[in-house]
């Protein structure tokens, strides 16, 4: 059985939710407001757990309602658990990730790489089998993903691209949270603009 990815967007411009798993069972990262549509996607795929890179809004509004249905985990980092708490004041996420922890699906890990900058709480997961890290809102093609149109914590965001993200082997493909995807070792090309300022990411309300 082969495992893959699959891409589950409900509209241009909203969150990208990664599917990762083989026919019998996948992992939901950032599953974004679209539940009903979201689990269409899944179909009778096993939902092991609902992984979030980060609190905001956009990206965890259905988090509860996408992992109920096979009575999933649902995953954020805790310093995430303020913001997190905007949006499900009532209930918490059930797994506290941290740095180095792993979720196993299908045939392939998931690495937890903390990565804060954009949020204290983001995440990246690094999966060696597949070839791929999603980076949600640490890592965009265009750059540095701001929030509202700024950066929380610029200098972080950049630390934990360049010390982790770029590490990994040039080839890796990079999955965010939004739009199109790109490679570590173009993002590595483009890295030094970034620390100088330029070619930042879009401006996202989410
Ligand atoms: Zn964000
Ligand atoms: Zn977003």
């Amino acid at each position: 059985m082969t495992t893959r990815i699959d891409l589950f967007s409900s509209a241009a411009g909203e969150v990208s939710t990664w599917i990762v798993g083989d026919d019998e069972e996948v992992i939901v990262i950032d599953p974004g407001a679209d539940a009903a549509g979201l689990l269409d996607a899944v179909g009778d795929r096993e939902v092991l757990a609902v992984i979030c890179t980060h609190g905001h809004a956009a990206h965890v509004a259905a988090a509860f309602e996408v992992a109920e249905r096979d009575e999933a985990p649902v995953a954020l980092h805790p310093r995430d658990r303020s913001l997190w708490r905007e949006t499900h004041p009532d209930e918490d996420a059930d797994i506290e990730m941290e740095d180095g922890g792993v979720f196993e699906v299908a045939d392939v890990r998931l690495d937890v790489i903390h990565a804060p900058g954009h949020t204290a709480g983001s995440v990246c997961l690094y999966c060696e089998g597949l070839g791929a890290v999603f980076t949600g809102h640490v890592l965009l093609a265009e750059g540095p993903a701001p929030h509202d149109g700024e950066y929380p914590d610029f200098a972080g965001q950049l630390t934990a691209i360049g010390g982790y993200l770029l590490t990994l082997p040039a080839d890796t493909r990079v999955l965010p949270g939004h739009g199109r995807q790109t490679t570590i070792a173009t993002a590595e090309k483009k890295f030094d603009a970034w620390v100088a300022g330029q070619g930042s990411g879009p401006v996202l309300g989410g």
